[in-house]
């Protein structure tokens, strides 16, 4: 039997994993409305991504036969005044994911739930990736936003990212 705390927190993450596909659903409206597409579409394969964090957290309850509760989710409420400002607003989401993430671990951790720390593990990992990626944007748009050609070809890279199917299967 799960640990009722072990049991609502994963319950909660599906709720804040498909918040994180809203919230990566608006950062890509936000560029689409600015006409750069490649960002665009670099946060719409983010917000798919987080679509499939959110059904992982979901079949892992549902496998181990444990009560699904699903939420209302939030209206992404963030405004920004310059595309810098969408990507940090990214890393800052991402490091927040990593506590909730943390904070799950622990739970279990502090129950001896073995089976779900080794759920987590993937998470753990994917969370270093999508702070490296995230911080790794910023640090292309610092070097190569003000310059409208740079911008250009930043662009174009990021409109080469397809979106791939995760790679836990559980
Ligand atoms: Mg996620």
């Amino acid at each position: 039997m799960m640990n009722e705390k072990v049991r609502e927190l994963l319950n909660a993450q599906i709720n804040k994993e498909f918040y994180s596909a809203y919230l990566y659903l608006e950062f890509s409206n936000y560029f689409d409305d600015k006409g750069l597409e490649g960002f665009a579409n670099w946060y719409m394969v983010q917000a798919q991504e987080e679509r499939d964090h959110a059904m992982l957290f979901y079949t892992y309850l549902q496998n181990e036969n444990q009560k699904v509760t699903l939420e209302a989710i939030d209206k992404p409420d963030k405004t920004f005044s310059c595309h810098l400002d969408v990507l940090k607003a990214g890393l800052e989401h991402e490091e927040y994911v990593t506590s909730l993430i943390n904070d799950i671990y622990a739970a279990a951790y502090d129950v001896k739930d073995f089976r779900t720390m080794q759920f987590l593990d993937w998470f753990v990992k994917e969370q270093g990736e999508e702070e490296t990626n995230a911080n790794d944007l910023i640090t292309k748009m610092e070097l190569f936003g003000s310059d409208p050609k740079s911008l250009y070809m930043l662009n174009q890279e990021l409109a080469t990212r397809v979106y791939t199917a995760p790679s836990l299967v559980i």
